[in-house]
């Protein structure tokens, strides 16, 4: 039978984790799961429920929602686009999750424990089969530790911030939308996520022992590919 390992993609906020993770899987014929799309949907279900009064959040209300299964996520392929599009409770929210309201929130609801009791647990399920990529923050560390081909990767706050500032720039439907995207408010979020995912107390972002770094600050996605290809051929023939 043809051997089949788990390759765990970690590393800071917009670094192109998702396409590089995407592409990858869609070469080697692995699944792709993007896992912050995960948190993200949680986030999404607080805020539509009223879960984010002023500054806090009621957990308890939030853990009470998670307890009943009330937040079910799933993942159904788009042909259209040769990617995953994220499910809350049945209905499709890829875009949703993706609008700066989640990203400036998402964080704090990621650093919740029972959130991401039921997350790790839903993702450790996906990967049983191996043949797998999944993209997080704790995918080598916690979620699957015996991950066969662990990469971290980054990139400064600067180039990140940009590269989601030009994707939220294609995506927007109109010129209202774009006069509304803002660098400064965009690089804000994403150093203050990095801050947030690595001082939480619950699998805080960190590099696992095992893991191959990745800057790819200077690289082209083509570059990226072909590293990222090399890694996976090494371990296979392992
Ligand atoms: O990958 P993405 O930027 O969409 O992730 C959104 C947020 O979800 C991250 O900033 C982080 O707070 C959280 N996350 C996490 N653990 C993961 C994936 C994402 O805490 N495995």
């Amino acid at each position: 039978m043809e051997k089949k390992i788990i390759i765990a993609i970690d590393g800071h906020s917009s670094c192109g984790k998702s396409t590089m993770a995407k592409q990858l899987a869609k070469q080697i014929g692995y699944v792709y799961v993007d896992t912050g799309a995960m948190y993200r949907a949680v986030t999404l279900y607080a805020m539509r429920n009223g879960m984010f009064p002023d500054e806090g959040i009621r957990e308890g209300e939030l853990e009470k929602a998670v307890k009943n299964g009330d937040i079910q996520i799933s993942f159904k392929f788009n042909p259209n686009t040769g990617r995953p599009d994220t499910y809350l409770n049945n209905e499709k929210v890829e875009d949703e999750i993706r609008q700066m309201a989640v990203s400036n929130r998402v964080s704090r609801i990621a650093a919740l424990p029972f959130v991401r009791a039921l997350l790790t647990e839903q993702q450790q399920a996906m990967g049983k089969e191996k043949g797998i990529v999944m993209d997080g923050r704790d995918i080598g560390t916690a979620v699957f530790p015996q991950a066969e081909l662990k990469i971290f990767v980054t990139a400064s706050a600067k180039v990140r911030a940009q590269r989601r500032y030009d994707e939220l720039m294609n995506k927007a439907k109109s010129e209202e939308e774009k006069a509304k995207l803002n660098f400064e408010e965009i690089l804000k979020n994403v150093e203050e996520r990095d801050y947030l995912d690595s001082h939480r107390e619950s699998s805080p972002l960190r590099q696992a022992e095992d893991a191959v770094v990745l800057d790819n600050s200077e690289m082209t996605i083509e570059e990226q590919n072909v590293w990222l290809m090399g890694k996976f051929q090494e371990k296979l023939n392992k």
